[in-house]
């Protein structure tokens, strides 16, 4: 596989599972990154431009309904429209950028899968025009309501998506803290056995899924939204190798057949990371820290340049402010900022350097 190129821009279908096993094969996984509008997105192309890596971007409900504007009336309609609008400026651009990027939608509970229905329909008629869907892959997490419910859903929305090309991320078991509303800070805990998933349940969704369609699973080890104080959280990676075992000795695969996925990823142990990747995590989640990186580089800025934020015009020496002022000053201090994360965060993933379209330039230019 170590010849496998990929043209840059969005992948999906069978180029998004050459792209996951090129990072199962070599042992890294890529940033899973949620972003709430072009600066986000653009901040997060060109990480993973400089860093070489191919990289996931993400939205949630929220970050999809601030892409339309808070300021539109009908929210399940900028809930829909903004997380298409968003897919629309990635396709346009992220070629230019020579990279693969994955596009994806993070959580969507019960009360939310109408908006991944409509997202789906959307999809269909891109693949239409263009033979290729909008979004390389949706999250379905249905963790706190019965399997049953949680693996019949999937198997409907997964029907529609297959044909298309698409992926369907499940969760079983619970990330402990909230990601935009879904979930709840309640279940951090140590001990708390809802933060393991049992890989009986892992069997069990690769036995109904995987003949209908392509699914990677979020499985729960202990991890956690957010970043909280040191204790709270132990991660315990071996429960994702007891599911990997499970399901290779049950049906006879290779190793690592189920595509894990990695939630919470802000804040987490490196060593814990590193240890994650050994079975067959090939994506993790960052939120919390790029959120913070992005805050705390404006927050910096203003406070070194006090006076331009509140006078357009010095009123002692009579200096006019707005080359400061100017918001591509302090959103492009947020945006480096979380570059500068993401260059962290393809260290500790492995993915520095190993972009698959990158091989192709490589190879063109050889
Ligand atoms: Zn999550």
């Amino acid at each position: 596989m170590s010849n496998t190129i990929l043209e840059a821009g969005v992948v999906t279908g069978d180029n998004y599972k050459i792209l996951l096993e090129a990072c199962k094969d070599g042992g890294y996984a890529l940033p899973a990154v949620n972003v709430v509008g072009t600066d986000s997105i653009n901040a997060v192309m060109e990480a993973a431009a400089k860093n070489k890596s191919d990289i996931i971007i993400q939205l949630s409900n929220g970050g999809g309904q601030f892409y339309a504007g808070a300021g539109m009336p009908d929210s399940f309609e900028a809930k829909v429209l903004g997380t298409v609008s968003a897919a629309q400026h990635v396709h346009l651009l992220a070629k230019h950028y020579g990279i693969c990027v994955v596009l994806h939608t993070d959580h969507a509970n019960k009360e939310l899968i109408p908006w991944v229905e409509a997202l789906i329909t959307h999809s269909e008629r891109h693949f239409e025009c263009t033979g290729v869907p909008l979004y390389s892959s949706h999250m379905l997490d249905l963790s706190a309501d019965d399997i049953d419910f949680n693996l019949s859903e999937s198997a409907r929305l997964l029907k529609r998506m297959a044909p298309l090309g698409m992926s369907l991320e499940i969760e079983l078991g619970v990330t402990g803290g909230e990601e935009d509303g879904v979930g709840s800070d309640d279940d951090i805990g140590a001990d708390n056995p809802l933060l393991y998933t049992q890989p009986e349940d892992c069997l069990r969704a690769y036995e109904e899924l995987s003949p209908i369609g392509h699914f990677t699973l979020a499985a729960s080890f202990g991890n956690v939204h957010g970043v909280y104080k040191p204790g709270n959280v132990k991660l315990r990676p071996e429960i994702l190798k007891a599911s990997q075992e499970l399901v290779q000795k049950t049906h006879n695969t290779g190793v690592n057949p189920l595509d894990l996925v990695f939630h919470g990823g802000s804040g987490s142990d490196k060593a814990k990371i590193e240890e994650s990747l050994l079975y067959g995590v090939f994506k993790m989640n960052i939120d919390t820290d790029t959120q913070f990186a992005f805050a705390k580089a404006v927050g910096e800025y203003v406070e070194n340049n006090s006076k331009a934020f509140k006078h357009q015009i010095d009123p002692d020496d009579g200096t006019p402010y707005k080359k400061l002022y100017d918001p591509r000053k302090f959103l492009r201090a947020g945006e480096l900022s979380v570059v500068a994360r993401l260059d962290e965060a393809c260290r500790d993933l492995g993915s520095t350097g190993k972009s698959l379209a990158l091989k192709k330039s490589e190879e063109l230019a050889a």
